[in-house]
């Protein structure tokens, strides 16, 4: 498992359960989001509505499940949480809404995975908060109208061009979250370092928050690995040199790139000259899948222009030579 991945690896789920802030004012970043947010809530609240639905995307460990956590403790109702591919048919969709109370949040994570047949359950919940279900086969079957509670759906997605355009006109608030910058991504590493009454210096914060890939899940993540090393080799206080030689140890570079990073990087310089070259044979020449390149690998190395997309394929930059001290070509 990948150290710097922006995936949740199982066993920490009941982990970060502890480290989500709970409040608009806790979370850190994001600002336009929040702003935004703050606004929606408190008119709701004014007109003692529900909040309108809300999609949120953007690559996985920003905070789309805090967010949604934060919504409902804002408004002061339950929060239910599900995802698309728990829910395999209309009626596991039924059963998740006839249970909500009124005015309660709905957080579906990877919503773009819903099925079409479930999807068009959702469509008239959504907007006029009730479902048709489809009781029984052949002749005998006939439709029901279950009339819902009003409530808010919070929808999570990577990618907002992977949802079905009908489903994503349904959401009146659609938010991207953005990678943190290294300064936000220092104070979110402060704070874990407080609930977790680890004692890190600043220095070493702003390390870890460098090599995150503006990403809090991988901070968080780190942090933890680097309080193990300061426990074992230390006194338990993180400083800078514990936490370079732990990252040193884990493979993770200056700038939280890892081995499959430096793969994909020296395959483009070595085998295409820095590129262009198409994705596919990318993939092919480093044994990964073309998609998980674009949805894994590609959006952090974009984000640090490192790679860049062109009509004729991938290209490295000039920052990529550098960060590998190799002589940039043509110079
Ligand atoms: P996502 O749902 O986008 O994959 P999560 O909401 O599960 O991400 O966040 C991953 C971890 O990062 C959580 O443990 C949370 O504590 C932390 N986190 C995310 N966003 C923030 C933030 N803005 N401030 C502080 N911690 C954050």
């Amino acid at each position: 498992e990948r150290i710097v991945s922006g995936d949740s690896q199982g066993y920490e789920e009941w982990e970060e359960r502890s480290l989500r802030p709970q409040s608009l004012s806790q979370y850190i970043g994001q600002k336009s989001v929040k702003d935004n947010l703050k606004v929606f809530i408190e008119a709701a609240k004014m007109r003692e509505e529900c909040l309108d639905h809300v999609l949120l995307y953007g690559p996985p460990g920003l905070g789309k499940t805090t967010l949604s956590l934060i919504i409902a403790n804002e408004m002061g109702v339950n929060l239910r949480t599900t995802s698309g591919p728990a829910i395999e048919r209309p009626g596991d969709l039924a059963a998740v809404l006839t249970g909500l109370e009124p005015g309660d949040v709905l957080f579906i994570d990877e919503i773009h995975r819903l099925n079409r047949s479930v999807e068009e359950v959702l469509y008239p919940a959504m907007e006029d908060y009730f479902l048709d279900i489809v009781i029984g086969k052949g002749p005998s079957a006939r439709s029901v109208r279950l009339d819902l509670p009003p409530f808010t759906l919070v929808g999570a997605t990577t990618r907002a061009g992977m949802l079905s355009a009908p489903l994503r006109d349904r959401f009146g608030v659609v938010s991207r979250l953005e990678y943190y910058t290294a300064e936000e991504l220092q104070e979110i590493v402060e704070r874990t370092a407080d609930v977790l009454e680890v004692k890190m210096d600043k220095q070493a914060a702003e390390e870890v928050a460098k090599r995150s890939r503006g990403t809090p899940r991988i901070a968080n993540r780190i942090l933890k690995r680097v309080r193990d090393f300061a426990q074992v080799r230390g006194d338990g206080t993180i400083n800078y040199a514990i936490t370079d030689e732990a990252l040193k140890l884990l493979q993770v570079d200056k700038l939280g790139l890892d081995h499959i990073d430096h793969k994909l990087l020296l395959n483009i310089i070595e085998k295409f000259r820095g590129g262009p070259v198409g994705l596919d044979t990318i993939a092919a020449t480093i044994g990964e899948e073309s998609h998980t390149i674009e949805d894994v690998y590609e959006p952090y190395l974009m984000q640090i222009g490192f790679l860049q997309r062109t009509p004729r394929g991938r290209m490295v930059t000039s920052s990529v030579y550098n960060h590998f001290n190799l002589e940039v070509p043509g110079k």
